[in-house]
């Protein structure tokens, strides 16, 4: 391509809200724009960078035998009625209805279309396994889109769903995908870790989070160095201590005047906040009960989404609540809740608590605790279960080492479905007795655009993006210095035709602009191999610069051509 005649434009200033490298740099590149809040589209050079990791998804897919397909991406309601996934899914479902005020939405994600196919199409157990994929525009409407690319309302996504026998059969297809996975992000250049993942609204059993590590990834990880545990923050369990000894105390009502917070109430009383409990007041919608009340220890964090489990609801029907608006139903007292006194209200307790003696918890009483409270005889739980979210130096759940924590963006999940979908939907095959048994299936994600902007997060410095030649939009560019200058323009344009028939993608800056200005914007688009033609070229000499590295080294244009095919083989 020649850039005198390519569409693009570089930014020198991008609005206020690009706050990471990656939003920042695509923009600056001219990479992607946007439309409106978390709506983006590629320009040029981005959509030639998504199409590389499109296709080299799509060989690692093949590779594994999947088999792509393309569904659009308007979904019927009643097929998410069938699943209940209709209500539970929530405000992030993109909804609209037809002219006839039929219900649609825009597919977030593609589980019940694609059993649907299945059930229809597929009887025989000689017809499976299956694995279909395809790549495809998707709609979330994130409560907070944000970081560009990262987290938008319409995204690119690869989703696989295969379909087993049964148990063993999902096994092997998890695995597969498992090691596609990594292949995958190994070639685009991330350095990334597999963790296990909490299975979230999509339900099943066990799942992997693939997280490309970077200070700005919305994903926390917690990994132990003593043992291979690796799980992201919300998923990682937590071993409770062995139960106390101590003999059960009798219960003490205190005064304690305008201790409305844990750490106030245990200064007030000269205790360590481990020997307090804390609430967390809820209210929650579509239930049968309105209100939930959490208690933990003191110095513990809530983990939401264990509560959310822990409580088999979704996501977007619980928020906390106003304790001045509940107090009149439940009996609860801004800063002083304990789980004595409380009524309609669902108790969730911590698992840690029921082994734990005499804590110091809310009378339910304004200025009031309690001593000495004691689960089981003072108290029980609706529901027990591990609520805390784990933290740096936490014993790890798998062999109580301390773990570390570290930060990645999720490029990618794989989960083991189970039969939660095809039983619902009713995806039966005949096995070899012609009985009927339910297929198992599993569900396989990648963000394709969000890992665009992964790999930018993590392959870019001062002067702007540095691609992997795997997924950079040209292999390289030829920069003439002094376009006026006969010599440099004969010597430019012969290596460009020669890279061209070797197959070599590549950019000619032919631009009458200054050669300060071609090589910012070089720099900031981040083709990886850049090659100055100027002063030398009467004597064959060029430039040769590696956009990761300073220096450059002057060869002769063969030479040039020779390293810059080896590079891109190399990549291949
Ligand atoms: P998140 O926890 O980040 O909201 P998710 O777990 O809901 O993501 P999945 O349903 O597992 O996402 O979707 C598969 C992949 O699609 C994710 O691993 C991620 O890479 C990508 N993805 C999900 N939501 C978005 C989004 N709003 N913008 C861009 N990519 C996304
Ligand atoms: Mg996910």
């Amino acid at each position: 391509m020649r850039m005198s005649q390519m569409y693009f434009k570089t930014l020198r200033e991008v609005p206020a809200e690009a706050e990471i490298p990656s939003h920042i740099w695509l923009l600056r590149a001219g990479m992607i724009r946007k439309l409106v809040s978390g709506v983006y589209g590629f320009m040029p050079l981005g959509r030639r960078s998504l199409l590389k990791i499109e296709e080299i998804v799509r060989e690692e897919m093949n590779a594994k035998g999947a088999q792509e397909i393309l569904m659009s991406a308007i979904c019927p309601a009643e097929l998410w009625q069938e699943t209940g996934r209709w209500q539970a899914y929530g405000p992030e479902m993109w909804r609209l209805k037809d002219r006839n005020q039929r219900e649609f939405c825009l597919g977030p994600t593609h589980e019940e279309i694609f059993t649907d196919i299945i059930r229809n199409e597929v009887d025989s157990y000689r017809q499976l396994p299956l694995n279909l994929y395809q790549i495809q525009t998707k709609y979330r409407d994130e409560k907070r889109p944000r970081f560009g690319l990262m987290r938008s309302r319409e995204f690119i996504m690869k989703d696989a769903y295969s379909f087993d026998r049964d148990r063993e059969g999902l096994d092997k297809s998890y695995q597969e995908m498992y090691d596609a996975y990594e292949k995958v992000f190994t070639r685009c250049g991330l350095s990334f870790r597999a963790v296990e993942a909490d299975t979230g609204a999509i339900g099943g059993s066990d799942s992997h989070e693939f997280t490309a590590l970077s200070e700005y990834g919305e994903s926390e990880i917690v990994y132990c160095e003593s043992c291979d545990m690796a799980a992201t923050r919300e998923r990682a369990g937590f071993s409770d201590a062995a139960p106390s000894e101590e003999a059960m105390l009798p219960m003490k009502e205190v005064h304690t005047p305008g201790t409305k917070t844990i750490a106030a109430v245990a200064e007030y009383l000269g205790l360590k906040e481990e020997q307090t409990c804390k609430a967390l007041l809820f209210q929650v919608d579509g239930q049968e009960y309105k209100y939930a009340a959490a208690f933990l220890r003191g110095d513990r964090e809530l983990n939401m989404t264990k509560l959310i489990n822990a409580l088999k609801i979704p996501e977007h029907a619980i928020e906390f609540a106003d304790e001045n608006a509940m107090h009149e139903e439940t009996g609860c007292v801004g800063g002083f809740t304990g789980p004595m006194g409380l009524r309609n209200c669902k108790l969730i307790v911590d698992s840690e608590l029921v082994g734990a003696r005499n804590l110091c918890a809310g009378a339910c009483k304004a200025d009031h605790h309690v001593l000495n409270v004691n689960y089981g005889r003072d108290y029980k739980a609706d529901v027990v279960a591990d609520l805390k979210l784990i933290g740096d130096g936490d014993p790890c759940p798998c062999c109580g080492a301390p773990v570390k924590m570290t930060r990645g963006i999720e490029v990618g999940q794989v989960f083991k479905l189970g039969t939660k979908y095809s039983e619902a939907m009713h995806a039966y095959y005949k096995d070899e007795n012609q009985q009927e048994k339910v297929i198992v299936m599993g569900c396989y994600g990648i963000g394709v655009s969000r890992t665009l902007a992964a790999i930018v997060e993590q392959h870019h410095d001062e002067d702007g993006i540095i691609w992997p030649m795997s997924v950079a939009p040209y292999h390289a560019i030829i920069t003439i210095v002094n376009p006026k200058d006969e010599a440099q323009l004969a010597l430019g344009e012969a290596l460009y035709q020669e890279l061209q028939a070797a197959k070599v993608e590549v950019l000619l800056d032919d631009r009458q602009e200054r050669p300060g200005v071609k090589f910012k914007d070089a720099d900031l688009i981040g083709i990886p191999v850049r090659v100055n033609v100027g002063k030398k070229a009467g004597e064959g000499l060029v430039e040769f610069k590696l956009r990761a590295e300073k220096g450059t080294v002057e060869m002769t244009a063969p030479e040039a051509a020779a390293e810059i095919r080896r590079l891109v083989e190399e990549s291949r």
